[in-house]
């Protein structure tokens, strides 16, 4: 079959050679997957999940008991006293702006202290000016940025602490930046260290890429609010759109309040027959997610062998799935996305190339065949031409896709004589 897509036996053997070393690795993420199958089963059952919870709703959407269930269901996963998961959540973005706009007033500030966010959320608060940002209603932002070392600056953080400020974010995964993802323990120690200043400061977490790496999550550990996306890791692969907002009580109303209306909250959103996705979608989400996971390790694994900086490195702990490997050349980050492209199963015939994408300062390649646009979960990878010449990849619906995909990578850098084994 290797054969059949083109992959030599140089790269057979010398992907064959990198497994040998994962199989003890690979079993700690299979025992990770096991227990989080058991917690989201346990959810479920204890919601009492039923046929009658899948049908759609339309209209107002009042009483729609499969999106009640579901979000009691969420509640339980994350060990929170309520979750919003809605499709009217358009994507991780959108739902970390409402439980941000839903939870902050006029005159509060908001401190990240896990450096500078997402790229997207720097128009939500104002970084970059933006219509409608939080700054535009009188809500104000401070930083506290993470030590060289990629560790939480504590002492700076509880100084930072003030009267005015109401909420403090964190973002667990290190998104498109260089520094290490943030495990579930550390994270534990900034919220302990938040807490120690004012208990009543709202604690949120970004919570993209993350769920279900580790067999516990933020909010296990004294986070107010996790939010995330539906077309990541908790969506399974199936959920076709949607976000979620997991935490207190008085966060998530005040969320629902910004999604709807005030007085509306969480009593509207039809859920127009996706539900059925979003509870399949979770229930797989803890093996997709332990797939998606080997593929970055076996890349890294990979790529570190054949002389290239990976972030993360081959043998680091793993707390989001997603991989980083520096080319150095356009030449590399090309072939690269062009083997992804390969390997998916739609649109498996289009080639990749570099373009010049809104927002960004440099000509952007992107490579997905995905069954959901835009999603991330599944195998895809993407990487600005400029120095270091780094391409991002992340995803896989399953573990030997993700494989597959790595070894068409693999084969089309050596093609392109990019490299040679
Ligand atoms: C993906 C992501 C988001 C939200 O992105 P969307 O593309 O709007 O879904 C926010 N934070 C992090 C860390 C992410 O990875």
């Amino acid at each position: 079959m290797f054969k059949e897509f083109g992959i030599s036996e140089k790269v057979v053997d010398f992907s064959n050679d990198i497994l040998k070393d994962l199989k003890e690795r690979f079993e700690k993420i299979d025992e990770i997957a096991e227990y989080n199958q058991l917690k989201v089963l346990a959810a479920m059952q204890k919601h009492k999940v039923s046929e009658a919870h899948f049908h759609a709703t339309t209209g107002y959407g009042y009483n729609d008991i499969g999106r009640d269930t579901l979000e009691e269901v969420y509640a339980s996963v994350f060990h929170t006293e309520a979750a919003l998961v809605r499709p009217q959540i358009t994507c991780g973005t959108h739902a970390l702006c409402i439980a941000l706009s839903g939870n902050l007033r006029p005159g509060d500030k908001m401190l990240y202290i896990s450096g500078k966010p997402y790229d997207t959320l720097e128009e939500v608060i104002g970084i970059r000016e933006s219509k409608g940002s939080l700054a535009e209603y009188g809500v104000s932002y401070g930083q506290v940025d993470l030590l060289p070392n990629g560790e939480f600056d504590i002492e700076e953080i509880k100084k930072a602490i003030t009267e005015d400020v109401k909420l403090v974010g964190i973002q667990r995964s290190k998104g498109y930046a260089t520094r290490p993802t943030l495990s579930v323990a550390k994270i534990k120690e900034a919220i302990d260290a938040v807490k120690s200043v004012r208990e009543d400061v709202i604690v949120m977490v970004d919570n993209c890429y993350g769920e279900f790496v580790e067999t516990i999550e933020p909010s296990d550990v004294g986070a107010d609010m996790v939010v995330g996306s539906l077309i990541k890791n908790p969506g399974g692969g199936l959920a076709p759109i949607g976000g979620y907002i997991a935490g207190t009580k008085e966060c998530v109303e005040n969320a629902a309040f910004r999604l709807t209306t005030p007085g509306l909250g969480k009593e509207v959103g039809a859920s127009l027959g996706v539900i059925s996705t979003f509870f399949q979608g979770l229930f797989l989400a803890p093996e997709v997610t332990a797939g998606a996971l080997k593929g970055a390790i076996f890349a890294a694994n990979i790529f570190e062998n054949l002389g290239y900086k990976v972030v993360p490195n081959k043998t680091e702990s793993r707390h989001d799935i997603i991989q980083a490997v520096e080319f150095g050349t356009p030449e590399g980050v090309i072939s690269f996305c062009k083997g992804i492209q390969a390997a998916a199963p739609v649109d498996s015939y289009v080639v990749p190339e570099p373009w010049d994408m809104p927002g960004y300062d440099a000509p952007v390649i992107m490579a997905a065949g995905a069954f959901v646009s835009g999603s991330s979960i599944e195998l895809s990878a993407d990487g600005p031409i400029k120095p270091p010449y780094a391409v991002y990849f992340q995803g896989g619906l399953t573990w030997h896709h993700a494989k597959l995909g790595i070894m068409k990578a693999l084969q089309q850098l050596c093609d392109d004589k990019v490299l040679t084994l």
